[in-house]
């Protein structure tokens, strides 16, 4: 089958789009056909040096994606032909983490595009319980933007922040998925949205896509706009997935009691940790990283219910696979980059 893999760690050079074999689906397995997928920042990880994640060469790619059941696997919840969509980590299902219901933390999680063959791919194997039917008002390039795009903001925003419809939320970094996800998910629930960027252009957009406020940061202090915003009060709930080019402000962002949630730290991981401010104003600090099976079927319901559709940027076809990478390592984009299978 035609699949993207790398075959070592490096620049594109490393990333061919050529054969591999089929996938054989493994007891209680399911296998997709795949006609989407998107590019996460854990692709360009994976291409750079591994991020220390043990695998295998060649590692086929791509964590997300949707498509149809190919095989069943005899398992009666799926018919063939069906619309899917997939969720990338197969948690062991034994472990007190799992016992727990938060197979996101289990300590054998294994990552499709990470640990074991992924999503770039003509077919996959896995778990009947990571395939969810496909929303029927998306494509399958938006569908394949929910599993782990969205799944990530929502566990920010809705597991970990508990972000109310009365309160304020501060989301960095407008433009890339995860925030404009959560951008997404804030204002369904109701929530009043404050957003930042560097570009001119993509604060425009956001304010298209009904942000009540946008903040420039390349111009403006964001911690004294968000002042300035709130009536001197700071936000409820910051979200953020930038690290130490916007730690300091996030904190200062945030009213007494305020929660931060961070998911990433592309500008660097050790910010200053402002312990005084932390503990004085009461600050609560979370990390989340993608979302476990439960969070997938609250997302897609509320997907469902409030009819919500991925801002997409450009989408390329599988043999464009570089073209696809360079977009996302740009950080020029606005939406998901999709891939086209
Ligand atoms: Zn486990």
């Amino acid at each position: 089958m035609k699949a993207v893999f790398l075959q070592g760690h490096g620049g594109n050079e490393v990333v061919q789009c050529g054969e591999q074999p089929r996938p054989t689906p493994g007891p209680g397995e399911v296998l997709v056909r795949l006609r989407a997928s998107t590019v996460n920042q854990v692709d360009l990880y994976m291409r750079n040096s591994g991020a220390g994640i043990t695998h295998q060469l060649p590692q086929i790619m791509g964590l997300d994606g949707a498509g149809e059941i190919e095989s069943t696997a005899g398992d009666p919840a799926f018919t063939v032909g069906q619309r899917v969509l997939v969720h990338p980590g197969i948690a062991c299902g034994r472990c007190e983490f799992c016992l727990r219901g938060q197979d996101v933390l289990c300590t054998r999680y294994s990552l499709l595009g990470e640990h074991r063959h992924g999503t770039w791919a003509q077919v996959v194997a896995l778990p009947a319980s990571n395939v969810f039917c496909t929303p029927t008002h998306l494509d399958d390039v938006q569908a394949a933007a929910l599993g782990v795009n969205h799944l990530t903001a929502w566990r920010m925003v809705v597991s970990q922040a508990r972000l109310q419809p009365w309160e304020t939320v501060l989301i960095f970094g407008i433009g890339g998925g995860v925030s404009l996800a959560a951008l997404q998910i804030a204002q369904a629930l109701g929530a009043r949205t404050l957003v930042t960027s560097r570009h001119a252009d993509k604060l425009e957009r956001a304010r298209a896509l009904g942000a009540d406020v946008v903040i420039d940061s390349s111009r403006e202090d964001v911690a004294k706009a968000v002042m300035s915003h709130t009536a001197g009060r700071g936000v409820d709930v910051v979200i953020e997935n930038v690290g130490a080019a916007v730690w300091s402000s996030a904190l200062k962002s945030l009213v007494r009691g305020g929660r931060i949630v961070t998911c990433g730290a592309t500008s660097g991981d050790q910010p200053g940790a402002d312990l005084r401010r932390l503990f004085i104003r009461q600050l609560q600090v979370m990390g989340s990283t993608l979302g476990s099976l439960h969070e997938m079927h609250e997302l897609l319901a509320f997907v469902n219910r409030h009819q919500l559709t991925p801002v997409m940027d450009q989408v390329f076809e599988l043999d464009q696979v570089h073209a696809a990478l360079d977009r996302l390592d740009s950080g020029l984009q606005f939406g998901k980059v999709g891939l086209r299978i």
